[in-house]
């Protein structure tokens, strides 16, 4: 339930709902949105009355009932208007949101080496990556793939960041695992995989890092809500959601569908971050620059891209991994989308490539996702 309150109330006077709201044995959490303060009721609200709390201050403009079974999450919580994640990395705060520029995350799929993963970093920050990805602990579907090189892998994620001062993204697969993950990342990612894994939101919750919470394979909206619901109850306010394709029946010319219209969808049920993700929403290289510019006119507020200095030669997900020159250029391509949604960072140089290319980027042919 959401308790709305008048324009301009004094704030003494919304401490006073507050706690006259506290003897009705809910817990008040105060909204403070761009031109007006909400407050959200947390607890058993169902047998409470609106009209009843209504009457309870002058200052209440309206009360309503989230009737959905996410509440943090939903729009209502915020009263309609989107939130911001800011994540602080050595090259500053940089901040995901609707009513911000659009964010790069790029890197590779796992962590290989030093000289790979430092060379990814820097290329990529020139291209205006404002992070470095690359995963430490993989999930893979066979026991015998390469799992990733574990912690020796994020000190050489720490090492990337000192040497180009983007912020990291690292996947934490395991609870046990959380603790020297949070030491590296700037931001903690839950795979597809652990979407419904609730010990682990609940953990990730319980800490102030942020959290880039991925749709699991086969998740509906509601569940991937529900999942970001955990790590919101728990105390972190800081989520964003990842849309990275979802389980269909064409396994033969794509390895997932991405659900593009997930983007608006959210729009409407959540004021949290979006990213999308059309490396492993497509799992094929050629198709990564064209959904990526989908994505954006669609309305995301990230792209994370996989980027490999030898596709071919990944140790996992080379297939869908661009390579350094790509990346370069594709961040060239996607500029005039951003820039053409008002989106785009300024200092970012435009592409003399015609847009709708994608078949002019070269791909690996190497399959290994
Ligand atoms: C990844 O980011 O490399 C990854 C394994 O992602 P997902 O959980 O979306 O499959
Ligand atoms: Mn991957």
């Amino acid at each position: 339930m959401i308790v709305v309150i008048k324009p301009g109330t004094l704030t003494l006077e919304i401490e006073r709902t507050c706690q006259e709201l506290r003897s009705w044995n809910v817990i008040p959490e105060p909204i403070v949105g761009k031109h007006q303060v909400a407050i959200g009721l947390i607890g058993d609200t169902a047998a409470l009355n609106p009209q009843q709390i209504q009457q309870l201050s002058p200052f209440i403009e309206k009360v309503i009932r989230v009737n959905k079974p996410y509440k943090r999450a939903s729009l209502e919580f915020r009263h309609g208007e989107p939130s911001s994640v800011i994540v602080s990395t050595p090259n500053g705060l940089v901040t995901f949101g609707q009513n911000y520029p659009i964010v790069s995350i790029a890197g590779p799929c796992s962590v290989e080496n030093e000289e790979m993963i430092v060379e990814t970093a820097q290329l990529v920050k020139a291209a205006g990556a404002k992070f470095l990805r690359g995963g430490a602990y993989k999930p893979r579907t066979s026991p015998y793939a390469f799992q990733g090189h574990g912690a020796p892998a994020l000190d050489l994620l720490a090492t990337a960041r000192q040497a180009t001062g983007l912020g990291i993204v690292t996947e934490v697969m395991d609870t046990a695992d959380l603790e020297k993950v949070a030491e590296v990342a700037d931001i903690i990612q839950i795979g597809a995989r652990n979407m419904q894994n609730f010990s682990l939101l609940k953990r990730v919750g319980a800490i102030n890092k942020p959290v880039v919470l991925k749709r699991g394979l086969s998740a509906t909206i509601e569940e991937w809500l529900m999942a970001a619901e955990y790590i919101l109850a728990a105390g972190n306010p800081n989520v964003i959601l990842c849309e990275r394709g979802i389980r269909t029946f064409d396994r033969q010319y794509t390895r997932n569908t991405l659900d593009l219209t997930a983007v608006p969808v959210l729009r409407s049920l959540t004021h949290l971050p979006i990213m999308v993700d059309p490396s492993h929403g497509t799992g094929l290289a050629e198709y990564v620059p064209t959904m990526a510019k989908a994505a954006i006119v669609a309305g995301a507020d990230s792209l994370m891209i996989e980027v490999h200095p030898n596709p071919k030669k990944a140790l996992s997900d080379g297939s869908q991994s661009l390579s350094l020159q790509q990346y370069e250029e594709f961040m060239k391509q996607i500029a005039i989308i951003g820039q053409a949604v008002c989106r785009w960072p300024q200092e970012y140089p435009l592409s003399t490539v015609p847009l709708g290319s994608h078949r002019q980027l070269s791909t690996s042919s190497s399959a290994n996702p």
